[in-house]
């Protein structure tokens, strides 16, 4: 029966299995970061002392040479920072002659983006230690900045360590370890970073294979903003130096990772935008935040000036502005939380640990503390999840999308009043079980239904009344029918009923059975109850000419005969026998 069909209403809670399984991949992929931790493996003390930072700095002969050994001053801290305006000079020397199994392997933490020459034994020769560099037979991943030094290194055999000059002093530490335990460490590195960006690959293909299907903006927006995103990561992981072309960046220096957070913003904007519905949900909010996008793309194409790396205001007010419109993004979509914005609901339980991780990063650098292996991997991490929310907030979505479609050809083809089929779906539905019928060479038959003096139930009782005994009719009419048999409004309180399969006869039945079931039927509305009868006109299918058109005309005929026979009756096309009733 059609009318019976219901379309599911769109829901505003997310589902139960979807919550369990976020806080279920949540808790896998943290355990995975926080595993990430090992205890370090005890390492010889390095000792450290630095040259007082002077301009111009002592060339490398000199200072290789030993003439400058007498100005070194031993530092207590275990961190070689480089000076702003002018190279420095650190002298690093072991405590005891080098025990460890493998040879050691000097490495530098804190060192993104920043030159580090070594003059190490034996032969002091400068080595040139970057972030950005390619190398054709690499031997470690550019975690840190790593070197291998002999094995038969000395206690106080000094190595000299030059720390170019940049625009901000960092937390470099050096370190010695035992190349096996390097090399183990770094493969753990490797697989982290490489699962976290798998992660996001995976994602990002998903969405591009919907995209491609769907063609929806908001996935564009998504692919977009996760590919940058993806790239920023493997910036600052270095990798991305690793892939063919990638050259290019190399010149950007310090601020290729800035050019992809100023490319991805805008992009992530806009899908926070389209997303969350925030234009329709927070309009004014929404608005502000569509032109935040904008200085985003001026200062990409600014980073990209060369003498960019020299603006210390450009850094910063990048930074400002990208503080600023995170924070008013996030009030937005907390704001369209509160108005019931159910993808904002989504898109904060993705956004959430990434701003937490991002806020913890920020005071771990504000403090000058170490950063700890859970927070370095804590990034990557919330955007591989975030990627993951939101890839399902947008199958979400279009389930969504897909249940308000249903809902509008629901809409085009019921009546809303009484949820059967209107006119035009019952004369459509009418020529379909024609031609079926001639197929199957089965009969068909048709009761057109009206009921009787219902304009002084609304008269007498009101409209409401009126609609409310429509309903009961229908429902009283639904019950009697099978699955196969299809009822229809044809207008104001005419009906129409489909029975194929349904011979003269037992159309004549079921029709009586109706007429019985309505005029025993009482209907409940404000307080009052009404009572009603129909009058109902049989037509079945006739010969290889029926058209749908001629099919109702006979039963409208039929109808007219039952109306003027005194109504509550049943009453057969060019069947004058067949009638029964009061
Ligand atoms: P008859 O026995 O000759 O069919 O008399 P009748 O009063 O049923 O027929 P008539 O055509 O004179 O009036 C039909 C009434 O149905 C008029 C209209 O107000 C009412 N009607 C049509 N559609 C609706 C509706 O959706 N809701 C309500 N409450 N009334 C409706
Ligand atoms: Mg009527
Ligand atoms: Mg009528």
């Amino acid at each position: 029966m059609d009318r019976l069909q219901g379309v599911g209403k769109g829901g505003t809670v997310i589902r139960e299995p979807v919550v369990v399984f976020v806080a279920c991949l949540f808790a896998a992929l943290f355990a995975l970061a926080a595993h990430a931790s090992p205890t370090a493996p005890p390492q010889p003390t390095l000792q450290i002392a630095a040259l007082p930072a002077t301009i111009p700095a002592p060339s490398p002969a000199k200072v290789v040479q030993g003439g400058m050994d007498a100005s070194f001053v031993p530092s207590p801290s275990p961190y070689t920072p480089n000076a702003i305006e002018t190279k420095r000079w650190y002298r690093l020397t072991t405590n005891i002659d080098w025990n460890g199994a493998t040879s050691p392997v000097l490495n530098f933490t804190g060192a993104t983006y920043i030159r580090i020459t070594v003059y190490a034994p034996p032969d002091y020769q400068p080595h040139e230690l970057w972030f950005a560099q390619t190398e054709t037979a690499p031997r470690f991943s550019r975690h840190h900045l790593a070197m291998e030094l002999p094995r038969d290194l000395r206690a106080g055999q000094p190595i000299y360590v030059e720390i170019a000059a940049d625009n901000f002093t960092r937390h470099i530490k050096p370190a010695l370890t035992d190349m096996a335990a390097y090399q183990a460490e770094d493969l753990q590195h490797v697989r982290l970073t490489t699962m976290f960006a798998s992660v996001q690959v995976t994602m990002i293909l998903a969405a591009l294979c919907l995209w491609l299907v769907l063609r929806d903006r908001v996935l564009v927006y998504f692919i977009g903003y996760a590919t940058f995103q993806l790239m920023y990561q493997m910036l600052v992981s270095g990798e991305i130096y690793e892939l063919p072309g990638a050259r290019w960046l190399v010149p950007l220096g310090t601020h290729a990772p800035w050019l992809f957070t100023a490319l991805s913003a805008p992009l992530s904007l806009s899908f926070i935008l389209e997303f969350c519905d925030l234009r329709q949900i927070t309009p004014i909010a929404a608005r502000i935040l569509g032109w935040m996008r904008w200085p985003f793309l001026v200062a990409a194409v600014l980073l990209c000036l060369p003498f960019a790396e020299r603006v210390h205001a450009l850094a910063s007010g990048f930074n400002l502005w990208f503080m600023i419109s995170s924070l008013w993004a996030l009030g937005t979509v907390l704001l369209a939380m509160s108005r019931h914005g159910r993808q904002a609901k989504f898109f904060l339980i993705a956004w959430l640990p990434q701003v937490l991780f991002t806020l913890t990063r920020l005071g771990q650098v504000v403090l000058g503390l170490d950063q700890p292996r859970w927070l370095e991997y804590g990034f990557p991490f919330s955007i591989a999840f975030s990627s993951i929310v939101l890839t399902i907030g947008l199958a979400d979505m279009s389930l969504r999308a897909r249940r308000e479609r249903d809902m509008a050809h629901h809409l085009a083809d019921h009546d809303a009043l009484t949820g059967v089929l209107n006119r035009r779906a019952l004369v459509r539905r009418l020529h379909g079980c024609i031609n079926d019928a001639r197929l199957q060479k089965e009969p068909l038959a048709l009761l057109f239904l009206d009921m009787d003096h219902f304009k002084s139930i609304n008269d007498r009782y009101g409209h409401p009344a009126g609609d409310a005994c429509l309903r009961a009719v229908v429902e009283t009419i639904a019950d009697e029918l099978r699955p196969s048999d299809w009822l229809g409004r044809y207008g104001g309180e005419e009906f129409v009923i489909g029975l194929p399969g349904a011979t003269h006869d037992q159309a004549m039945l079921i029709g009586e059975r109706i007429r019985q079931c309505i005029e025993n039927l009482h209907v409940h509305s404000r307080g009052c109850t009404l009572q009603t009868t129909v009058s109902i006109g049989v037509a079945s299918l006739d010969g290889y000419t029926d058209t749908a058109d001629e099919l109702i005309a006979r039963a409208d005929a039929a109808l007219y005969s039952a109306k003027t026979d005194g109504r509550n009756r049943i009453v057969a096309h060019a069947a004058p026998l067949a009638t029964a009733g009061s």
